[in-house]
């Protein structure tokens, strides 16, 4: 098998061989495929979409809300491309005939392959890109021909606190290549259907952190100075400290456990309305604002069949 050299980590091992930064080896991992409406309304519409969830994740963020399955090594459980098949086409029907790839970027291969099995068997879904923008632009190339609509987060504008909650060196600079990659495929624009559903585009989301609302604004405003204020930004209040953030604060020594702190609280609304104000004032008109007290209305339980099921 050629080296893997798929996210920003280039870690170039083979991974029938051996483990690279995010731990997943070469067979198809999954941890979830079900319906999903919690989206945003051209991607979930009223049927919901067909999302698969990998499990584990190139980055690693301390506060992330489906933890329990994006931890690095996260196993999921290993299927054959038939099984994943057969669960994606009995949904499909239920569906307003999309298919999401979540935290997708570790295993891009393995998801071309279901892709291409779900279109030989008759099926033709939009399909949707959902990462966490850690990607690469030359492996997001090869997807020219795969993708049709792109969900990818813009998570941060200031690296070092990428680097301090996500792992993640370099994020904006790859996030930023990346969108403007996914962009040179299909156009900023997104194009709904005669029902209101996303069939090809961008949607660019951001999760609103407690406590480094500027690292919000930074986002948009790196947004609109290198890419466009045309674009539909999805942004989000949902943020609430998790279990995990709960159980591991202080964790190790590496990382500096005050630069945690504001992620044991919620965003405050002061907060998340200086980061609209930013998004009105830079000229962004398309897109959602979450209303504000979405903290306990987004928490997937990744023990349940259904991790989305309302709470
Ligand atoms: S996908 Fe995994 S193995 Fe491949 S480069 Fe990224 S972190 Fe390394």
């Amino acid at each position: 098998m050629t080296p893997c050299n798929l996210c920003p980590r280039k870690c170039n091992v083979d991974r029938s061989e051996s483990l690279g930064w995010c731990k997943a080896d070469d067979r198809i991992h999954i941890s979830s495929i079900v319906i999903h409406k919690g989206e945003e309304p051209p991607v979930s519409g009223e049927k919901g979409i067909v999302n698969v969830f990998f499990p584990s994740c190139n980055m690693q963020c301390i506060y992330c809300q489906n933890w329990e399955i994006s931890c690095r090594g996260t196993q999921g459980s290993v299927m054959t491309l038939d099984e994943v098949c057969d669960a994606i086409i009995e949904l499909l029907p239920l569906s307003e005939n999309n298919l999401g790839f979540v935290s997708p970027t570790h295993f891009v291969q393995q998801m071309v392959m279901i892709i291409e099995e779900v279109r030989r068997r008759g099926y033709n879904p939009t399909i949707i890109y959902n990462s966490n923008g850690y990607d690469l632009p030359e492996t997001l190339r090869s997807l020219e021909k795969t993708v049709d609509v792109w969900l990818p987060d813009f998570k941060y504008s200031d690296d070092i606190l990428a680097e301090e909650l996500s792992q993640a060196p370099g994020y904006s600079k790859y996030a930023l290549v990346s969108l403007k990659e996914m962009i040179h495929q299909t156009g900023a624009t997104l194009y709904t259907d005669d029902h209101g559903i996303a069939r090809r585009g961008i949607i660019v989301r951001h999760l609103v952190l407690p406590g480094f609302a500027e690292n919000s604004t930074g986002v948009l405003e790196l947004i609109a100075a290198e890419v466009s204020t045309g674009l539909h930004l999805s942004l989000m209040s949902q943020y609430y400290p998790t279990l995990r953030l709960k159980g591991t604060y202080p964790q190790s020594g590496e990382t500096k456990p005050e630069i945690f702190k504001p992620l044991l609280g919620t965003v405050s609304h002061e907060e998340y309305l200086s980061v609209i104000n930013a998004f009105n004032e830079l000229g962004f008109t398309r897109g959602w604002l979450q209303e504000f007290d979405s903290q306990n209305t987004y928490r997937p339980n990744f023990s349940k069949k259904n991790p989305f099921e309302q709470l």
